[in-house]
């Protein structure tokens, strides 16, 4: 394995506290290809995280190769998770990565246990695995085998393009297990999106990489979200890109407002004020009193996206009646009468059973949970968020 050369040090000189806090650091590492990017290697303990069982979010297990998303979206969920390991919510969680360099193996572990029921897993919950280190770390390919060869059903949403490398690999695995594709493509004006998601491949690149993976014969969803108040949410803005997703052959399209909870909105009110300011005010009103965008705005959406979306012959996903997630064959689940979630049953009638997960579905536009997603955290794992 690539990482067996490097010597395994407790703590690097060059760490940051809360890395060398963890105790597995392997390396800190800059190369000129990702200018700006620090790599921080790990050994990871464990691969499968377990979300609480009373957690909001839609899918029971989780995976993330790695933590911090050189992605670098301005309103992203994630960044709070990156102040366990003592960096902040901003910068670094753009350009300090850390990388479980051992996930695989760790995984095929963990999933060869007895005790492992092949429940759904979601990668894409909490850091892209598709971000650009990817290509660097080529971590993906063996998490897919693991769980195609355990008979594990997955879901992965993403931004990044490099997944078309192992769209054959996901194809493969469509044979034997339920998988779900969904691309994260929210800004279709070039210059907005250059601006709050610097690091990401343009929405272009991306819907091409829809149509790739249902060449591949994949289902492959758009999240259209979050649609910003005031800047991607006109009529034009929005018939556009629901245009260019039924173009690119999406299967279903997701949309939801703008989210922003604590610890990203200082982020993003300081982004707007550099580069919106006129917008600062109406936002502050706005999110003043929640983390979600008001009710009448939500619903002035759904009227306006309902008719756009009938005109583009664009399918909403599925909702999920109990979570507002969405449906999903990866990440179909349902809650039994002890409230344990459990896998649908093959050839059960989905629509006469008490779902309880969906796709790493957010949250129905309808009607979002009031306090947010709920969280089990630990001290080597962040707790999983949404895009
Ligand atoms: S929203 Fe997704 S792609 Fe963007 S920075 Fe966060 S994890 Fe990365």
């Amino acid at each position: 394995m690539r990482w067996n050369a490097q010597a395994i040090a407790t703590e690097d000189a060059d760490a940051l506290p809360g890395l060398a806090k963890l105790n597995n650091l392997v390396r800190t590492v800059q190369t000129p290809e990702f200018a700006g990017v620090t790599f921080h290697e790990v050994l990871a303990k464990s691969a499968l995280n377990k979300v609480h069982s009373q957690s909001s979010v839609p899918f029971g297990w989780t995976i993330n190769p790695y933590r911090g998303c050189s992605h670098a979206c301005v309103y992203c969920f994630a960044r709070p998770t990156h102040t366990y390991l003592d960096l902040n919510a901003g910068a670094d969680f753009d350009n300090q990565v850390v990388v479980k360099v051992n996930v695989a193996d760790v995984l095929r572990t963990e999933l060869a246990k007895p005790s492992w029921g092949r429940h759904p897993v979601a990668l894409g919950t909490n850091t892209d695995p598709y971000q650009r280190a990817e290509g660097k770390y080529k971590l993906m390919p063996g998490i897919i085998e693991a769980l195609a060869a355990s008979g594990t059903p997955l879901s992965m949403l993403t931004k990044g393009t490099l997944l078309r490398r192992d769209l054959g690999l996901l194809a493969a695995a469509a044979e034997t297990i339920p998988v779900d594709l969904a691309m994260s493509i929210a800004i279709y004006d070039p210059e907005l999106q250059q601006s709050i998601e610097p690091g990401t491949p343009s929405a272009t690149a991306r819907l091409a990489t829809v149509t790739a993976a249902r060449e591949a014969g994949l289902p492959c969803s758009v999240f259209l979200m979050p649609i910003l108040p005031h800047l991607t949410d006109t009529r034009e803005h929005l018939d556009n890109a629901l245009r260019m997703c039924a173009e690119a052959g999406a299967t279903s399209v997701l949309y939801t407002a703008l989210h922003l909870r604590p610890g990203v909105k200082g982020w993003f009110m300081h982004w707007l004020q550099r580069n919106h300011p006129h917008l600062v005010a109406s936002y502050t009103e706005m999110y003043a009193e929640s983390s979600y965008a008001p009710k009448e705005y939500r619903r002035w959406l759904s009227e306006r996206m309902g008719p756009l979306m009938r005109t583009h012959g664009l399918t909403r996903g599925e909702e999920d009646p109990v979570t507002g997630g969405i449906r999903s064959a990866a990440l179909g689940m349902y809650t039994g009468g002890d409230g344990e979630r459990r896998r649908r049953p093959a050839g059960s009638d989905p629509s006469k059973m008490a779902w309880s997960a969906g796709a790493t579905g957010a949250k129905s536009v309808a009607a979002p949970a009031p306090s947010g997603p709920r969280f089990e955290p630990s001290p080597d794992e962040p707790p999983p968020t949404l895009f």
